[in-house]
């Protein structure tokens, strides 16, 4: 078998799968362990919307007994890359890696517009900031007039849209500093999470950390996923040299999705990246004076519980900042919202989140914590902005600090 191969397409040019996929494909057992936390498997009952049939398409493909067609080009491109397969797979096979494989060979060849969008937002808007603002700006004076139309609850709430003054670049503790850390503030979050970063910088300061905050900028988590694999790399190099420019004892992302692809990206010199909630449980230094009402449930990120990063270990200091916690029926199963995935398949994606709805509607929970933006914007979709809640605000509200 050569490196690379030309592989028919149905009703188009041909398209080239490089076979460094074949090992990763020829490592499926087909076990099935995989099927049942598949949420596009679950929403569609379609064995090509499982990881399974998606791995068994590839294979077909670059083996050359099938080719692309727009069957099996759709069964791939409906995968959220939410990774809970990968946690389920005793072969290992890294569904994010096969897909971002995927998606860079065929992105450009399908001609597929919603894909092409995607590409276009990502390169030309999403990855500079001052477009993304004037962006963001439009979409805040649009948005009153695209609310009154059906489905476009996954629009961001208004008080996420308005303008927040920017975050200090450096907050010192009041005492002897315990250490330093700097602050990832992200692209899309940096205008529409500025507040939670605002309230995370200052958790920290106040729990005696010295913080930085370097300037704005994307991870490049978004372009790996959608298969800009070498924009997504070269973003993610571009924020561990900010991130890391002084020496500082951890990197803060406060946002699952970033957290992941930082830490997939991360050199072995590295500092190690934590969020603020799990920094606060792990050092100390946080007390909670309060606890928020009513009976909370808490669903831990995808990429937070299917990589490496720490997904447990905060739990606890939510837990002693609400009344009541509840737990979340299949809380490993995703939102839905899956970053661009949103966007890009609209219909599949709603559908996941009113499974996801349905599911917290059986926990009897009155409100959610959620710790990634694209999760909590679509929670606040479902449920208002007053019952979903990103975790720093929770501590924040907890401990008496109020919002900027
Ligand atoms: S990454 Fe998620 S959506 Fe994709 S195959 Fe795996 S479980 Fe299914
Ligand atoms: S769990 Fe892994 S080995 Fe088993 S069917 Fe799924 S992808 Fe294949």
């Amino acid at each position: 078998m050569g490196s690379a191969q030309l592989v028919c397409v149905e009703g188009g040019p041909p398209m080239k799968i490089d076979a460094v996929m074949i090992p990763a494909l020829k490592d499926c057992v087909h076990c099935g362990l995989c099927l049942p936390e598949c949420p596009t498997y679950h929403a569609t009952g379609r064995e090509a919307e499982s990881p399974r049939g998606r791995i068994a398409a590839l294979r077909g493909v670059v083996e050359e007994r099938s080719s692309v067609s727009d069957a099996i080009h759709d069964g791939l491109e409906s995968c959220l890359v939410c990774r809970a397969c990968e946690s389920a797979c005793p072969s290992g096979i890294s569904m994010e890696n096969l897909m971002a494989r995927y998606r860079e060979q065929t992105r450009n060849v399908r001609g597929d517009f919603s894909a092409s969008l995607e590409s276009w937002l990502l390169s030309y808007v999403i990855s500079h900031p001052r477009r993304l603002n004037a962006c963001l700006n439009l979409v805040r004076i649009l948005s009153p007039g695209l609310r009154i139309f059906p489905g476009n609850e996954d629009l961001p709430a208004r008080h996420r849209l308005r303008p927040q003054p920017p975050v200090p670049q450096l907050l010192e503790p009041s005492g002897q500093a315990r250490g330093t850390v700097s602050i990832l503030r992200g692209c899309v979050a940096d205008r529409l999470f500025r507040e939670e970063t605002h309230l995370a910088a200052r958790l920290l300061a106040r729990a005696g950390w010295r913080v930085l905050v370097p300037a704005a900028g994307c991870c490049g988590a978004l372009h790996h996923h959608a298969g800009l694999v070498e924009a997504g790399q070269r973003h993610a190099s571009l924020r561990w040299k900010d991130l890391s420019a002084a020496e500082v004892d951890y990197v803060v992302v406060d946002s699952a999705g970033c957290g992941s692809h930082l830490l997939g990206q991360r050199d072995s010199d590295s500092p190690p990246i934590t969020d603020t909630v799990t920094l606060l449980a792990h050092e100390g230094g946080f007390v909670a004076k309060s606890r928020l009402p009513g009976r909370w449930a808490i669903s831990v990120p995808c990429h937070q519980q299917h990589s490496d990063l720490d997904s447990t270990t905060g739990i606890s200091i939510i837990e002693s900042c609400v009344e009541e916690r509840v737990e979340l029926p299949a809380q490993d199963h995703c939102c839905g919202a899956a970053g661009m995935y949103l966007l890009r398949r609209r219909k599949l994606s709603r559908k996941i989140g009113k499974m996801a709805h349905e599911r917290f509607e059986k926990s009897d929970a009155d409100a959610i914590v959620s710790g990634n933006p694209g999760c909590l914007l679509r929670w606040e979709g479902l449920l208002g902005s007053s019952r979903a809640k990103h975790p720093v605000q929770i501590l924040a509200q907890s401990s008496g600090l109020t919002p900027i």
